[in-house]
């Protein structure tokens, strides 16, 4: 299996390597040459545990990691840091599967694949023979940052540095970062949001004199966002996972179509629900929810990007993104692999903003739905669930619950549904507080963690417990143009 560029110019790697680049020389993004397809019967993987399931399918992916290398990655990855034995369960309330997949050490998706990323890429480094100090240049919406600190914490060889909006993330996603141990990790607050963030590592990361200067102190840069292949295969798996136990405990028949509902920001959660409809799991609409940052609702329903608008920090921040780096990876699907095409559309995005498809994608775009929720039906969501089932989301899953609910009126579609649950509600508190009333309304996001988890009689995660009282480490902000004197200053060069 070889990777290419989706614009066509970049070199055709192996998976190891594109693993380590991250993101490929001519800036577009790697994907497979082909989409490796399931073999085994649907029955057979639901025989799986996570972990076999994860081997089966992200060896088709990186097959140039041997069996027992990617084993050991996964081995490492899903253990007992998830809190839960399925690493990725179902649970079915008010007329859908959620697939919980905030059991990780940080209450969010991102664990799924930045729990197994570090050991990915410390394989592919010694795989292909890199003996330069690796930094993972990471921006983050909230979400991202924590989850890439924790899996790089201490990992010999590698650096990390995050920028994270200094004031567009809840206080628990900025304590949690702000107080990351380990002497290779280095956090910075950005005056700006998350696409300035974005924008300024990717520039970074095509810097090409800065890149020699630091090869030349003995360090390579690589990226723990989801535009890094390999973040984005592990994230197939459990949508396989879910389309096999669904089958397993006869909730579909074999073959039947089920659609997904994914909150989406970065468009990598949706994609990889894409990818595994690619391998062959039987996947009818990728329902795509936005908050009311809504450029992914908009292009789904016209056709046309345009990332010129008000930015909003919203209830539902890890979301708050006007630049979706991984819907370069749909589109050029959807071109029919027309790398041409993609180049061009992404210039215009960069020097215009904005850009319309043409007729065929356009149609091609109809297995995306798009639609979005605003800041009180997103609250009303979680409320609405709470009251029917007793279970509370948190407001990412929130937006992705009120969506359904539109799309099923506006469609009459009933297929059996997954929602993917991005967050745990403890890492949201003071928004799930604001219409579930267990805390006092002035109360610090502390204190309603604490009165959630003795309303719904619910242990307070691991990742949060205690972390009012540990030590703020990091202190560092920085403006946009100050970030790569911010990282050469963290590097001693
Ligand atoms: C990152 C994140 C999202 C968005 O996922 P993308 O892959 O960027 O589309 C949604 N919800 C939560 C809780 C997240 O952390």
């Amino acid at each position: 299996m070889l990777y290419k560029s989706t614009r066509g110019k970049g070199k055709v790697v192996k998976a190891s390597e594109a693993i380590i680049k991250g993101i490929a020389e001519d800036g577009g993004l790697y994907i497979p040459e082909e989409f490796p397809k399931i073999t085994e019967s649907f029955e057979e993987l639901g025989a799986m545990t996570y972990q076999q399931l994860a081997f089966y399918i992200i060896k088709k992916y990186f097959d140039d990691f041997s069996d027992d290398e990617l084993k050991n990655c996964i081995d490492k990855a899903y253990d007992e840091k998830f809190e839960n034995p399925y690493i990725a369960p179902l649970n079915y309330k008010s007329g859908a599967y959620f697939l919980e997949l905030y059991h990780g050490k940080t209450l969010a998706f991102k664990d799924m694949a930045l729990s197994i990323l570090p050991h990915l890429l410390k394989t592919a480094a010694k795989k292909v023979g890199i003996t330069k100090e690796i930094v993972i240049l990471t921006a983050t919406s909230g979400d991202t940052g924590k989850a890439a600190l924790d899996g790089f914490d201490s990992v010999d060889g590698t650096k990390i540095v995050v920028f994270y909006p200094k004031d567009g993330v809840s206080e628990i996603q900025r304590r949690q970062m702000t107080t990351q141990e380990g002497e290779n990790t280095f956090v910075v607050g950005i005056e700006g949001n998350f696409d300035d963030a974005q924008s300024g590592v990717k520039e970074i990361f095509s810097d090409e004199k800065l890149n020699q200067f630091l090869n030349e102190k003995g360090y390579m840069f690589s990226s723990a966002n989801s535009i890094n292949i390999g973040r984005l295969v592990p994230q197939v798996v459990y949508y396989v996972y879910s389309y096999v136990n669904l089958l397993k405990d006869k909730k579909i028949k074999n073959g039947e179509s089920i659609n997904v509902v994914v909150p989406t920001g970065n468009f990598g959660n949706i994609l990889a629900a894409f990818y595994a409809k690619n391998m062959g799991v039987p996947i009818g609409k990728f329902i795509c929810a936005s908050n009311e940052n809504k450029v992914l609702a908009d292009f789904a329903n016209t056709g046309v990007y345009d990332r010129r608008r008000e930015f909003s920090v919203t209830n539902s921040p890890s979301m708050d993104i006007l630049i979706s780096s991984n819907l370069e990876r749909f589109l050029y699907e959807i071109s029919g692999r027309d790398e041409e095409l993609i180049s061009t559309l992404m210039e215009q995005l960069k020097k215009d903003g904005k850009y319309e498809l043409n007729d065929q994608m356009k149609d091609r775009l109809g297995i995306l739905y798009g639609d979005f929720a605003t800041e009180e039906e997103t609250l009303l969501a979680v409320k609405k669930v709470y009251e029917a089932s007793n279970y509370v989301i948190d407001t990412h899953t929130a937006v992705a619950y009120d969506v359904y609910e539109k799309y099923k009126k506006n469609t009459g579609d009933n297929a059996v549904t997954v929602i993917a649950s991005t967050a745990s509600p403890f890492k949201f508190p003071k928004s799930i507080n604001e219409v579930l009333n267990f805390a006092d309304k002035n109360a610090s996001e502390f204190e309603m963690v604490e009165a959630l988890s003795k309303n719904l009689d619910l242990k307070i995660p691991k990742g949060i417990e205690g972390l009012d009282k540990k030590e703020i480490r990091h202190k560092t902000t920085c403006k946009k143009d100050e970030m790569r004197e911010v990282i050469k200053k963290f590097l001693g060069v």
